[in-house]
């Protein structure tokens, strides 16, 4: 499968950043505060959390079938995040979203955002959200209750990996103050979607 073309100029917002730093709170506010936003939904085999909904927190795949969306390329992007959980970007959601005339939203890792980020230069902006210190970082992601030790201990150690990252992506923005980390999620999105194309000036 190509690549969707941007229809009525959409455009790509990406939130990056380790577990634990704010990826999911921050992208949820600005989805429920912009109605032009919606939400890529990743593919994933790994477990559903209580709380989550298939088709709109995740498309919850076996490993079997995770494997056959890779051979049939229906990925736009998927990575291998943690041993045994894959985690991938259907090229049918950007279609999906650009086709509802909205601009798509992401939660990914450090990878996958810089592959999005590769493929649509012109019209994508990646956050990088940057927890105050990783302590804090460690005890959010412990506090959350998600996790079981084994995969705390994985989150941490890929955590302390993708921490690195920030300097690669087109914005950092400091998740200290949740409000203040709010408002500056907001500012970031209105001027991006404000900012026209480079080839609509042309
Ligand atoms: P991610 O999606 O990046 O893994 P989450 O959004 O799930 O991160 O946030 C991890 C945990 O930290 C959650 O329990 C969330 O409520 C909490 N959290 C997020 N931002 C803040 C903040 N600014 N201050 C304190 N706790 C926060
Ligand atoms: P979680 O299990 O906490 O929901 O997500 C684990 C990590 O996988 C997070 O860093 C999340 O952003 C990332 N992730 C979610 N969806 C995708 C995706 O489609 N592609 C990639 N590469 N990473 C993803």
């Amino acid at each position: 499968m190509s690549k969707p073309i941007a229809t009525n100029n959409g455009k790509l917002i990406l939130f990056t950043a380790p577990s634990g730093a704010g990826k999911t709170t921050i992208v949820r506010h600005l989805l429920k505060r912009f109605e032009f936003l919606d939400f890529s939904v990743s593919a994933t085999n790994r477990a559903r959390r209580p709380h989550e909904v298939d088709g709109k927190d995740y498309y919850f795949l076996s490993t079997e079938e995770f494997q056959t969306r890779i051979e049939q390329g229906a990925f736009l992007e998927w990575e291998e995040v943690y041993d045994g959980q894959y985690y991938g970007t259907l090229f049918s959601e950007i279609e999906r979203v650009w086709a509802s005339g909205k601009h798509i939203v992401f939660d990914i890792e450090v990878k996958g955002a810089t592959n999005i980020k590769k493929t649509y230069p012109d019209n994508s902006m990646a956050v990088f959200i940057k927890p105050p210190s990783p302590e804090i970082l460690f005890e959010r992601l412990r506090n959350r209750k998600t996790e079981t030790e084994a995969s705390l201990r994985k989150r941490i150690a890929r955590a302390t990996l993708e921490l690195t990252y920030e300097n690669n992506f087109d914005k950092i923005l400091v998740n200290d103050i949740l409000d203040v980390a709010l408002k500056e999620a907001e500012d970031l999105v209105i001027d991006f979607i404000l900012t026209p194309l480079t080839t609509e000036e042309e």
